[in-house]
């Protein structure tokens, strides 16, 4: 397939589709996660998870960079924009992420903060060289896919002495959340493995799963047919007895990954003793953070602003989601209190959110007619 249709062709996936049917043995249940919140974006827009048989069942992963921030790190963000002063710049998922004291980055700016959303690093770059009497702080999030632009904003300051500008560093690492996940017991068959975090590492890091934990990894990219031809590809694995890891999205991952963007991360950044992440608890080697070289861009070194950790609303499942232990619909809240307008968890806010995924595409899926009459009402 050579142009972006062909991955969502209707008659092929019903094709791929038939395969699962056939080849999933009705004996056993099949419980794959998908670890990567566009993954999970991809199953509930395409309704993937109608295509399948009962017993293949997809679990949603901690793969969703907003989702897994805990509470305390957006308390710090906002406490820099309103006790420090300073611009703060972050993508735009991060401004509607609860924090504490019903705020929330959007909630500050109304409020007076500084707060700006970004596209890009080299935005808040400009900013802060449009800004010099300002110190300007990038909110940094997100897996080993957004870890390369955010080195090349450091390296760039450094190399213009832009002495204003510094990241609050919440860059994490995927196979580390993987080991915690299955260290925490879930029961899970194999991974469908997500496709731009390992353009970047490959999928050579994977392979202590397969070896070690005896699970088979599939890498896939997020078009409908990807996400398929992963599911099918794991239950042939699991069905040889096989634990490998293998390549569905062989159009940009290798094994070995981009050395390039591995040099600067490591050039920039080294890893953190351990980190807190909304779900899956303090979890050692994790996270990075600067090294010493680069410490003058550290906003955690710059600014008086201890990490205080906080506890998720009593109310919300986020979690267990992130765990892989519950779904959406198992909280009690979910759709009714919490909605995308209304997010009581940051699994609501980021259109890759578990939460945001199932409300927008499969809120009702199951439900008999006077069930959602009553829901809409
Ligand atoms: S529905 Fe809202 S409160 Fe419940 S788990 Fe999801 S994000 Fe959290």
């Amino acid at each position: 397939m050579k142009y972006i249709d062909e991955f969502r062709d209707g008659v092929l996936a019903r094709g791929v589709a038939a395969a699962i049917a056939k080849e999933s043995r009705s004996a056993r249940e099949y419980r794959l996660m998908e670890f990567c919140g566009g993954h999970t974006h991809a199953i509930s827009r395409y309704g993937i998870a109608d295509l399948l048989p009962a017993n293949v069942r997809m679990i949603h992963g901690p793969g969703c960079p907003v989702c897994v921030l805990p509470i305390g790190r957006i308390d710090q963000a906002i406490r820099l924009a309103r006790e420090h002063g300073v611009i703060l710049c972050t993508y735009g998922d991060c401004l509607r992420v609860p924090a504490s004291e019903r705020l929330s980055l959007l909630k500050a700016k109304a409020l007076g903060a500084k707060v700006r959303m970004v596209y890009s690093t080299q935005d808040a770059l400009k900013i802060a060289r449009d800004n010099p009497d300002r110190q300007v702080v990038f909110l940094a999030i997100g897996f080993e896919t957004t870890t390369p632009p955010t080195a090349v904003a450091v390296r760039q300051a450094a190399a213009e002495g832009l002495s204003n500008f510094s990241i609050l560093c919440n860059h994490v690492l995927t196979p580390a959340a993987m080991h915690a996940i299955l260290a925490g017991g879930v029961d899970i068959d194999g991974f469908v493995g997500p496709a731009h975090v390992s353009t970047v590492i490959g999928y050579a890091p994977y392979e202590v799963f397969a070896t070690d934990y005896l699970k088979p990894v599939v890498i896939a990219g997020f078009e409908p047919l990807d996400v398929m031809q992963a599911i099918l590809m794991l239950i042939r694995q699991i069905n040889d007895g096989r634990a490998q890891v293998e390549n569905e999205f062989t159009r940009a991952v290798t094994r070995e990954g981009n050395a390039k963007a591995q040099a600067l991360v490591t050039e920039v950044f080294e890893l953190r003793q351990s980190f807190e992440w909304r779900g899956l608890g303090t979890v050692p080697s994790s996270a990075l953070k600067l090294r010493p070289a680069y410490a003058a861009f550290d906003a955690e070194l710059r600014f008086d602003v201890p990490y205080v950790a906080v506890a998720d609303n009593k109310a919300c499942e986020c979690a267990a989601i992130l765990r892989g232990q519950k779904r959406p619909q198992e909280c009690a809240i979910f759709g009714t209190v919490c909605s995308p307008d209304n997010p009581v968890g940051s699994c609501m806010v980021s259109s890759e959110g578990a939460c945001a995924a199932y409300y927008t595409y499969g809120r009702f899926r199951g439900q008999s007619a006077s069930e959602i009459q009553s829901r809409v009402r």
